[in-house]
């Protein structure tokens, strides 16, 4: 792609005009220019640096554009923002950085734009275009960016090992875009990745999230964690995972590795589903494993209660990552929870276990039937086939047994009220077992999810318990 073509909206003709109005040189730079050159749809994000003051070039931008847009001005960080049309524009002062041991955050100078370019994280990110009048539209490329791009190489400017420690946010950065763009980090960047690791710590887990969530966002998420693996960032951020890694063996009994397979499902997922807490549940789904991981004389290796487990253990993740605790999290627990409730079916379909499932999964029965067959990841073709049928089997019988049974969000066909009113009761224990008797015997499939039906089994049960019915 020619990048004289990235200049061709009509707001690089205002940036431009307003730059010579105040005599401030600029410049579209980073992800804008990166993504233009890949040719990955048309960014809304525009990342301008003047070499002067970003706030006063963007003051007269907006006064030369016709709706004379607000400025946002970022007192703290002498940036300004505004919006044309869908675009965002952010103004930046050219800048030279220098770093603290414990901060992520640099001593700020005045800089020219090599010095600005210097302190960008990546060589593909610090391409930038003119918007000056004596060479508009020129590329200027220090580092040869372009060629990294043409390559597909993620490489800093700088000493990689100096960029990532000075701010370690970038090593999240450098594996986050290997996996979006599916580009190798170059070999000398890797190494100070990992020779930096502990660096992270210095990191907000805010921040480190918004790379995580980016990775798994990607179409394939596991090239990125195994590049955190590899890099030794993973066990730092979520060991859970690391846990998971390696085969043993005892008496020739062997289990596969937990962490690969893990890595195969979230890919395997990502073939179906954008949803990232779904992605999620996939990366955490087998969690549990090993902390419940026995070998036995008998039965070979076992993870009883894994599922339990896991779903236990994904509270303490998101907690310890400052995710959100809401309905997302309930969500992963529910689906790590389950994650193995459809696998017991693919072999045996019954009626009843269809209803027990759909009654328990809720409106995630879909989302989980997306789990278990991402979950499918034996190499051998004939059972991947079969499993994949059983599965289908499944699917369609949860939408017949849930048009015949409305099971889905189950609402109990005869009330706690009106148990109380026929036996003339005050809140008791009998109501509850009454009631689970109705729900069992729907579930079960002896009575239909109806009024009448449900009414005849409370009185037999009412009977049952030595209640009598109101004449
Ligand atoms: P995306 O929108 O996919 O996150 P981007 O490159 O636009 O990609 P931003 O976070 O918006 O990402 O950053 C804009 C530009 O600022 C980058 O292209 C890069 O030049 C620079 N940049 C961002 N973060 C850093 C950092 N931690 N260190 C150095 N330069 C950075």
């Amino acid at each position: 792609m020619n990048h004289k073509e990235a200049l061709q909206h009509i707001i690089f003709k205002y940036l431009a005009d307003a730059s010579t109005d105040v005599g401030i040189e600029s410049y579209v730079i980073g992800g804008y220019v990166r993504d233009f050159l890949l040719n990955r749809g048309d960014a809304k994000d525009i990342d301008l640096v003047a070499i002067g003051s970003g706030i006063e070039l963007a003051n007269r931008v907006s006064k030369i554009l016709p709706n004379n847009p607000k400025v946002k001005i970022f007192k703290t960080y002498g940036t300004a923002m505004l919006r044309y049309e869908d675009l965002e524009i952010e103004f930046v002062g050219a800048r030279k950085e220098s770093y603290n041991e414990d901060s992520r955050n640099p001593i700020v100078e005045d800089g020219t734009l090599e010095d600005d370019q210097n302190r960008r994280d990546f060589t593909i990110n610090a391409l930038a275009l003119s918007l000056n009048k004596n060479n508009y539209g020129d590329l200027l490329d220090p580092f040869n960016g372009l060629s990294d791009l043409q390559n597909g190489i993620i490489r800093t400017p700088l000493d990689p090992d100096v960029t990532y420690s000075d701010d370690p946010l970038r090593m999240m950065r450098a594996i986050r875009f290997a996996t979006q763009l599916n580009f190798t980090i170059e070999s000398s960047s890797l190494n100070a990745i990992a020779k930096n690791k502990e660096r992270i710590k210095i990191i907000t887990k805010e921040r480190i999230v918004v790379e995580l969530n980016k990775i798994l966002e990607s179409n394939k998420p596991s090239v990125g964690f195994k590049l955190l693996e590899k890099t030794g960032l993973l066990e730092l951020i979520l060991p859970e995972l690391t846990a998971l890694k390696g085969i043993d063996e005892k008496e020739g009994q062997r289990h596969k590795d937990n962490f690969y397979h893990t890595l195969e499902v979230v890919d395997n997922i990502s073939k179906t589903t954008d949803n990232l807490w779904l992605r999620w549940a996939a990366l955490l789904h087998d969690i549990g494993k090993s902390p419940t991981k026995k070998f036995h004389d008998k039965i070979g290796w076992t993870f009883h209660g894994h599922e339990f487990v896991g779903s236990k253990m994904v509270y303490k993740l998101f907690k310890r990552l400052r995710m959100p605790l809401n309905e997302k999290m309930k969500f992963v627990q529910k689906m790590v929870l389950m994650s193995s409730r459809p696998i017991v079916l693919a072999t045996d379909v019954t009626d009843s276990a269809v209803r027990r499932l759909v009654f328990d999964a809720g409106d995630y029965v879909d989302d989980l039937m997306t789990l278990c067959e991402a979950d499918i990841t034996t190499k051998n073709p004939q059972r991947f086939k079969k499993y994949h049928n059983n599965f289908k089997i499944v699917r369609d019988k949860i939408i017949e047994v849930e048009e015949r049974d409305h099971v889905r969000n189950f609402q109990p066909p005869v009330s706690g009220e009106e148990i109380m009113k026929t036996f003339n009761l005050k809140p008791s224990r009998e109501i509850g077992i009454i009631k689970e008797a109705i729900k069992e015997a729907i579930l079960e499939g002896e009575i239909p999810n109806e009024y009448e039906p449900a009414f005849k089994l409370m009185i037999e049960k009412g009977k049952s318990l030595g209640l009598k019915p109101e004449a």
